[in-house]
């Protein structure tokens, strides 16, 4: 008999599976507790469940293999951390502390929901590596119970409080897991985490798209534009040769009628490509009508792509001030921890050529 993964089952497929054990509901409310709200891994540690109940457990399900690999932290604080799965594939999760006033005192963890992505975006270093396989939704959620335990080890009071899923992958493209790892998050019974304090982000994948917008989650959708115009955008990101801007944009329209929500857009700004006063037209014509904001971001340097130039401060801050000016609402947004491997799928791809 296949054995379940514990961090992937929610309390209905534990109450399930109690059942079929001949165990009460409370039970199962109890195994919930352990899993996901003390975050538990090892079912020799969940000692009110009694030893029965352990033994027919250790039978039907395992816990979620999981362990850290490497961990770099960087010079503005950033933390990355690259975790090894029970088949010997790598995934990478990225935290950031973010101090300073109390009312913004969080831990934003930025995690992975493939190995690997199959998008081919070509700045990206996962995008550059191919795809692997998608996460189970116990993989994704581990990201956030592991750092838990690390960030817990170190003294820090705070838990993580705030999920992107905005690490390796398209997380459109793994959707079921996904929403399953949003939902454990929030449960009451588990972490509790509002569901505006989770980002899902997309690279532009139309059918997913609305599918998650028929969902009418509250979570913040963020997704990476990168170009003002078909022609640029395919020239870097393949996925607009599938689904060019108009759908893209009628997209997010529709995601917004289900939502209410305000959009991010994020535009990764590379010296001479993408940052020209016809693009703040092009992105102002495109953009019309939609309650969104622009985060700027100066583009990471990645391996292989040494094309993509880095604009420097004057740059960005003249851009996004371009972009204000024609009535957008835009900010930069600081990529951190580019002296670690920063970029998402660095950090794997540096271990897997070192292996
Ligand atoms: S940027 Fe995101 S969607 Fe594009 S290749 Fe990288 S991981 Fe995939």
């Amino acid at each position: 008999m296949e054995q379940q993964d514990l961090r992937s089952m929610d309390l209905a497929e534990m109450t399930s599976l109690l059942k079929e054990l001949g165990q009460p509901a409370f039970r199962a409310r109890q195994l919930f507790t352990w899993v996901h709200q003390k975050q538990v891994s090892q079912l020799a540690q969940m000692h009110n469940l009694g030893r029965q109940l352990l033994e027919q457990l250790e039978q039907r399900c395992q816990p979620t293999a999981f362990q850290l690999e490497r961990k770099q932290v960087s010079a503005d604080g950033t933390e990355k951390f690259l975790f090894r799965l029970a088949d010997g594939n790598y995934i990478e999760c990225v935290l950031m502390r973010y101090r300073g006033d109390l009312s913004k005192q969080r831990n934003t963890l930025c995690i992975s929901s493939q190995v690997g992505c199959a998008m081919g975006c070509t700045f990206c270093a996962t995008g550059q590596s191919g795809f692997v396989r998608n996460l189970t939704a116990g993989e994704i959620i581990s990201q956030v119970y592991e750092v838990n335990r690390i960030l817990q080890e170190e003294g820090d009071a705070m838990p993580v409080g705030n999920v992107v899923f905005m690490g390796m992958g398209e997380p459109l493209l793994n959707l079921s897991a996904v929403l399953k790892t949003i939902s454990l998050l929030n449960d009451p019974q588990g972490q509790k985490m509002g569901i505006r304090r989770m980002t899902v982000s997309t690279c532009g994948v139309v059918p997913k798209l609305l599918e998650l917008a028929d969902q009418k989650l509250d979570v913040v959708l963020a997704v990476s534009l990168h170009a003002p115009n078909d022609k640029q955008r395919s020239s870097v990101m393949p996925v607009n040769r599938q689904y060019p801007l108009e759908q893209l944009m009628a997209a997010c329209r529709y995601y917004q009628q289900q939502t209410g929500n305000r959009i991010s857009f994020e535009y990764a700004l590379i010296t001479g490509f993408n940052d020209q006063p016809q693009h703040v037209q092009q992105l102002k014509q495109l953009l019309k009508g939609l309650d969104c904001h622009l985060n700027i971001i100066p583009v990471n340097p990645v391996a292989n792509t040494a094309q993509f130039g880095r604009p420097d401060k004057k740059q960005v801050a003249a851009f996004v001030e371009a972009l204000q000016q024609a009535g957008l609402k835009a900010s930069v947004l600081e990529e951190k921890g580019t002296d670690i491997d920063g970029a998402c799928g660095q950090l794997r791809g540096k271990v897997l050529r070192e292996k």
